[in-house]
């Protein structure tokens, strides 16, 4: 970044501390990742120069025929990445895509059955505080308290007695598979829409180690910048019926402009993503998440579900005397970045909660195997179990910086 060094190094101050801060610790934050270089070179490209409101071929815009095929090539790669029968490349992030569909498909007030936020769920499927819960009429069904996985029968009782227009399937923190087969026939039982949000999950799904909601489902939202690992954006995917609500809802009905350097960055990232590498990646954030709960168990903290079916986790570490959001601030000083999380029926308050979610993407973008994945739980446990002895905490901080420094992400 030779011309910013010259110009503000204010601010490329800033962004060599945050590299380094990347570079010096452990990301186990499950909605975070580390995109190529190549996505990044599209990010920073004269691409984010200019307008080009509309669609391909009917741009209220001149000068977009370059953009036009830039966006033509999103879609073609995210059509053959998914097998979607359309695909809407324009929303600006995951949340936004949720609005978008919403507008699309149903009028405010009317009824959207959705997983629970503290059960998993995410803002934007109904949470009082989002739009999605202040336009709609979100009810929600949860995991159940024994297992921690969503009953399907239950989940067919609720949608029977309050027929909601639509049924969403998608979550933020839960680590089972979804039985999207099952979603779409209570769905057909009561002719409601169904809608998944795969954000958190994408990645694995283009990398083929769990099964797609796509052939099922009439519309399939999802971030670019989780488990795909591309920039930060979200697409909208749907069966043809869809399509034209879809773009009108996202264009003009929510948005003005695309970031087209965002769309180009999405490109690279679905190329990337339809290549054999990153289907062994997908095996392997899988089989980490795996090593990372069997570990944290046999430590005795316990997960929600008691393991995991994809990238992440969510850990009740209370058992340790210890809360969510001390949990993070003590893995924070060891050098391990995670998120506090609320787990279902959770006693205490969603601003200082029972849970921790951890997620294996992005180490395993930076070459953790296996075995490294282990030692990274062990530090876990090892920081949560110790998280008064400050000299303790120390110690973990120089011994993870050590494994750090055998996985260089940018050097
Ligand atoms: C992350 C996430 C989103 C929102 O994405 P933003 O880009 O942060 O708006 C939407 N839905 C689910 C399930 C998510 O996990």
């Amino acid at each position: 970044m030779k011309i910013l060094s010259q110009t503000d190094p204010d601010v490329l101050g800033l962004i060599s501390k945050e590299t380094k801060r990347q570079e010096d610790g452990i990301e186990l934050i499950a909605s975070e990742n580390y995109t190529s270089k190549a996505v990044m070179e599209a990010l920073g490209s004269p691409l984010t120069n200019k307008y080009s409101e509309g669609y391909i071929g009917k741009r209220y815009y001149g000068g977009n025929e370059v953009i036009d095929e830039v966006e033509a090539l999103a879609i073609e790669r995210c059509k053959k990445l998914f097998g979607c029968e359309h695909v809407n490349v324009q929303p600006l992030s995951g949340s936004p895509a949720n609005a978008a569909v919403y507008f699309a498909t149903i009028k405010p007030g009317d009824k959207v059955l959705g997983l629970q936020l503290d059960h998993g769920g995410h803002l934007s499927h109904g949470h009082p505080v989002n739009f999605s819960g202040m336009l709609y009429n979100f009810t929600q069904y949860q995991v159940d308290r024994e297992t921690g996985r969503i009953d399907m029968e239950k989940v067919r009782e609720i949608a029977l007695r309050e027929k909601p227009k639509m049924i969403l399937a998608g979550f933020s923190a839960y680590s089972r598979s979804l039985d999207w087969k099952k979603f779409k026939e209570i769905a057909d039982e009561i002719g409601a829409i169904t809608f998944a949000d795969i954000a958190h999950i994408a990645g694995l799904i283009a990398g083929k180690a769990i099964e797609s909601p796509v052939p099922y489902f009439d519309i399939v939202s999802t971030t670019t910048h989780k488990t795909l690992r591309g920039p930060r954006g979200a697409i909208i995917m749907c069966k043809e019926p869809f399509a034209k609500a879809i773009d009108k809802a996202v264009f003009p009905g929510m948005q003005g402009g695309p970031h087209d350097h965002a769309t180009a960055a999405m490109a690279v990232a679905f190329h990337e993503a339809l290549q054999p590498e990153f289907q062994a990646y997908a095996k392997k954030v899988i089989e980490n998440a795996k090593v990372m709960a069997a570990e944290l168990m046999d430590a005795g903290l316990k997960i929600i579900s008691d393991g995991t079916d994809n990238h992440l986790m969510v850990v009740d570490v209370t058992s340790k005397g210890i809360s969510g959001k001390e949990a993070e601030r003590v893995l924070d000083i060891a050098g391990i970045s995670t998120s506090r999380s609320t787990i279902p029926f959770d006693p205490r308050k969603p601003m200082d909660p029972s849970g921790v979610r951890l997620g294996t993407a992005a180490i395993t973008t930076r070459g953790f195997d296996v075995a490294s994945t282990r030692i990274v739980a062990k530090f876990i446990v090892d920081t949560i179990e110790n998280h008064s002895d400050e000299a303790k905490l120390k110690s973990i901080r120089e011994n993870i910086l050590e494994l750090c420094r055998k996985y260089p992400l940018y050097a």
